[in-house]
């Protein structure tokens, strides 16, 4: 019964997100808002409607085979059987058994990678990776993965044996330290699978150094980041907690005028401002919380592993029960999240737009979608549901009318 009833809820949460893709097909063929129809020419907004249909199509697939693939496992007790295959010591049994899911979930998502960078990105002009690039990123994820996943679950393991429910707590505070020590290292994680340079001087570290000290803020160094090794796409983000680093793609560099980028920052020292991070920092513990609650509630309830073949209990497979169960508390925090994070979008905005970088502004997000191929028309549910930054159109005239004020 108990794993009937996991089963359905891993299937309910396959259907409701193809529910959501149909959504979104329903709006494509709407006109798109008027101020964003500059964004694609003709031949440009054809290019979208196919890449759109690839990209849904391929992804479709992969998540019928994957959740096709995961549903054979679960049915067949899989899990369990591998576990008892081993009969060393407990603790060297969850390393192997966690090494071989790590293992066996990248290999499986090769051929997709493989077939999403290098035949869709490819025909769309995003793709660089070249197959050097793509090899050795599958090796250092991999690596990664294994080596946080082993922490964080080895951790877990340990707190809940020797403090019992107690271990409940330890559980919460440990990952939340950690969740704070990857947000402190992500630069350093990054580092690992790019190169950063230092920004040359001229116009553009000039101007951006001139904003810093309009606002006050404090930096270490602005660093360009070799993102065209991969993708076409540009991003630019600003990390650090006293003294900031500003880091820029060099696709952002190379094809956006220094206007268009210095107002994207103005828009990021908005956030800064306003202690965006800080002040939405806590729903994440929060969700921590949640989840953590919950895994004990599952960690106390044998029967649960029990009945997908396991002896006991069992701290890995527990983790997977965890996620089969909790997708609809999941999508109702992001619900509650993304509608903060598009509050604090607008807020930002309209502090560049105050600010006099307004159309300079609109003219980088417009730069942006156009080069990600963006959706200019999803549905109004699924950017409630889903989106952390209102749309293309909403942003528009909400920085034009900032500026009026
Ligand atoms: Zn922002």
């Amino acid at each position: 019964m108990i794993k009937i009833l996991l089963l359905i809820s891993y299937i309910l949460e396959n259907i409701f997100d193809f529910v959501l893709v149909k959504l979104n097909d329903s709006y494509v063929k709407k006109p798109l808002p008027e101020n964003v129809k500059d964004v694609y020419d003709e031949e440009k907004y054809n290019k979208w409607i196919n890449y759109r249909n690839d990209t849904k199509k391929f992804s479709a697939f992969e998540t019928a085979v994957t959740a096709a693939i995961t549903l054979v496992l679960l049915i067949f007790n899989i899990h369990s059987k591998v576990f008892n295959l081993f009969g060393y010591n407990r603790f060297v049994n969850y390393i192997i058994f966690i090494a071989i899911f790590a293992l066996f979930s990248t290999i499986l998502s090769i051929p997709f990678e493989y077939y999403s960078n290098f035949v869709i990105e490819k025909k769309y002009g995003f793709n660089k990776t070249s197959i050097k690039t793509f090899i050795l990123d599958i090796i250092k994820g991999f690596l990664i993965s294994v080596i946080l996943s082993l922490l964080l679950f080895l951790g877990v393991m340990l707190l809940f044996e020797k403090f019992g429910n107690l271990g409940i707590l330890f559980t919460i505070i440990a990952v939340i330290v950690f969740n704070i020590f990857i947000a402190l290292f992500s630069l350093t994680f990054l580092k690992i699978f790019n190169k950063f340079t230092s920004l040359e001087d001229g116009e553009l570290r000039q101007g951006l150094t001139l904003l810093c000290e309009k606002y006050n803020v404090k930096i270490k160094d602005i660093y360009v980041m070799d993102a065209s090794k991969r993708t076409t796409r540009a991003n630019a983000f600003c990390t650090g907690l006293v003294k900031k680093t500003i880091s820029l793609d060099d696709n952002l560099v190379n094809n956006y005028s220094t206007d268009k980028i210095i107002a994207v920052f103005a828009h990021e020292f908005g956030h800064a401002k306003y202690k965006h991070t800080l002040r939405s920092v806590w729903f994440s513990f929060l969700r921590i919380i949640i989840l953590i609650v919950s895994l004990g509630v599952i960690l106390n309830i044998p029967e649960i592993c029990q009945a997908f073949g396991f002896d006991d209990v069992n701290y890995y497979f527990a983790f997977t029960v965890l996620t089969m169960i909790s997708w609809p508390v999941s999508r109702v925090f992001d619900l509650f999240s993304n509608m903060i994070s598009r509050k604090f979008e607008y807020q930002a905005d309209a502090f560049a737009a105050k600010e006099g970088y307004g159309e300079s502004l609109i003219g980088a997000l417009k730069q942006l979608s156009k080069d990600a191929l963006s959706n200019l028309n999803p549905h109004p549910f699924v950017v409630k549901l889903e989106y952390s930054h209102p749309t293309l159109s909403q942003r528009i005239e909400a920085i034009r009318n900032a500026k009026k004020d």
